[in-house]
């Protein structure tokens, strides 16, 4: 059985009070529930984050690193710096960076490793866009974002990953997948990830959904059998309705 996992893309957003009002917030909640929590702010508040956490089952992420470790990048954030400040996961390949700032699925396998390197683990996402699922691409794009990011890492370190299959068409729109779709879509994730990684890593390996995840569509798409969580933008910024969000992956 895998357990549910919510995490909280804040983006370019938040700030050391939303630090302190989603905590509160949460904490009621966390007793209750058995589904795991990550935050991943921007850089700046990861130190405070990890301080305000301590004690509680929240774990904190960064939303990007550099796949180099250290040198002449101005602006980067390299995997050891990201380490020194607590960060346990930290977002690679979303569709945000892959389209304004032309990721590579290279580069993102770059980091992906350096981040295994550091004990950092990776949530790896991959989606298609809303031409690619219109004229019946979809399935092919997905499954070779997935490839390129996981295929001929060490079991153990396959095992360290999460995916989050967010269809870009979803992303900060409002139209969210139906369940039927996501969970269809994370079928064939499971079914590839069988013969690219191994029945193992494929039953264990957590999916999560992306794409204007809500506290009114949260029910549902977490209900369905292959989504094991959700990849939260827009909505990780609410203190009412990330908790309700959190509540439904119990
Ligand atoms: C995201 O940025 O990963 C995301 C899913 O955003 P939103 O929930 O706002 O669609």
């Amino acid at each position: 059985m895998r357990a549910k996992l919510i995490a909280a893309n804040w983006k370019m957003n938040g700030s050391f009070a939303l630090i302190d009002e989603m905590l509160k917030a949460l904490s009621p909640l966390l007793e209750k529930t058995s589904c795991d929590v990550v935050i991943l702010p921007p850089d700046v508040f990861l130190f405070s984050l990890k301080k305000a956490i301590e004690g509680t089952r929240i774990e904190v992420g960064a939303q990007n690193v550099h796949s180099e470790t250290s040198g002449a990048f101005t602006g980067e954030t390299s995997a050891p710096l990201l380490q020194a400040c607590g960060a346990q996961w930290c977002i690679v390949g979303h569709s945000e960076r892959r389209m304004l700032f032309s990721e590579t699925d290279e580069f993102i396998r770059g980091k992906t490793e350096t981040l295994l390197r550091h004990g950092i683990r990776p949530i790896l996402c991959i989606g298609e866009t809303l031409e690619q699922r219109e004229s019946g691409n979809h399935e092919e794009v997905v499954v070779a974002q997935l490839g390129k990011g996981l295929s001929g890492l060490a079991a153990d370190d396959q095992l360290r990953c999460v995916v989050a299959y967010e269809p870009i068409w979803a992303i900060g729109t409002g139209k969210t997948a139906t369940p039927e779709q996501a969970n269809s879509m994370h079928r064939i994730i499971r079914k590839e990830l069988e013969s690219l990684a191994s029945s193992e890593v494929a039953d264990k390996m957590q999916i999560l959904y992306g794409g204007s995840v809500n506290a009114e569509n949260a029910d549902t798409l977490l209900s369905q059998s292959e989504i094991d969580g959700a990849l939260v933008g827009g909505a990780s910024l609410k203190t009412d309705a990330f908790p309700q969000i959190v509540a439904a992956g119990n």
